[in-house]
């Protein structure tokens, strides 16, 4: 039987994503309040209490703002980028640390599941995103990529189904009523993905096995669900290949 993944909430105001393998269950961020969280987690059938880890892409708040609650009810190991724990530490004290290099090599073990942290170009202390080995079936999960690096390329190749940043649309964000210096920093090298930088590599990744895309970390601003998954679409021939994360409703991958 396939994995289960479940974007619970996803947009620059709050990412996490719950995912099932076997014995493994465990998040990738905590981006939510807990409450939220807990109340998606079990919409889908499953308990908080069951969540074996968390895995945190990088420290900014759209990514853990629920992690020191949810941490002190679960007491579950934490995995984030070494760069990150003096900080996240200081916002919550007893999380348990599993460091993060995501150098070539680096790599967790569940039971039935490995995950392969892979270094992502982003403004943050520290910042990676996943690739991850359900056995016989290989997930990507990318989100806070300013751009393409070839590293983060070769890790969403081959991948069946892939998560990737659809951020911004860049004449939303050009005309839109964000500082220049904000606006600089989004399309920056280490900031977000934009919806045609996103779209252009979707060919690349079919044609190297990706049968199913979530566009995901979509700007509240500077982008809309249709902005972005007409852009992806403009750009692959399989509309049923690409399904849009929401930033309030959990959608099953
Ligand atoms: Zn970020
Ligand atoms: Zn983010």
């Amino acid at each position: 039987m396939s994995a289960e993944i479940y974007m619970i909430g996803s947009s620059s105001k709050g990412n996490s994503c719950l995912i099932r393998n076997g014995n493994d269950l465990f998040l990738i961020d905590a981006g939510l309040s807990a409450k939220r969280i807990c109340s998606a987690v079990r919409s889908v059938g499953y308990d908080i209490s069951s969540v074996r880890c968390i895995l945190l892409t990088h420290e900014h708040s759209d990514h853990t703002a629920g992690l020191d609650v949810l941490y002190h009810s679960m007491r579950v190991p934490v995995y984030a980028p070494s760069p990150c724990f003096p900080d996240l530490s200081r916002s919550s004290p007893c999380a348990y640390p599993f460091l993060i290099s995501g150098d070539p090599g680096d790599v967790i073990i569940l039971d039935d599941t490995r995950i392969y942290p892979v270094k992502t170009p982003h403004d943050a202390i520290g910042s990676v995103g996943f690739r991850i080995s359900f056995g016989s079936e290989e997930f990507a999960y990318f989100t806070d990529i300013g751009h393409l690096s070839e590293q983060v390329v070769r890790a969403m190749s081959g991948c069946r189904r892939v998560v990737i940043e659809s951020n911004y649309d860049p004449d939303l964000l050009e005309n839109g009523p964000y500082p220049p210096p904000l606006k600089r920093r989004i399309a920056g090298p280490n900031g977000h993905l934009s919806n045609p930088d996103c779209a252009g590599l979707l060919p690349h990744l079919v044609s190297h096995g990706t049968e199913k895309i979530m566009l995901a970390h979509l700007s509240e601003h500077n982008n809309t669900p249709e902005i972005a998954r007409d852009t992806a679409l403009a750009r692959l021939d399989r509309p049923d290949r690409v399904c849009v994360a929401s930033p309030s409703e959990v959608v099953a991958f």
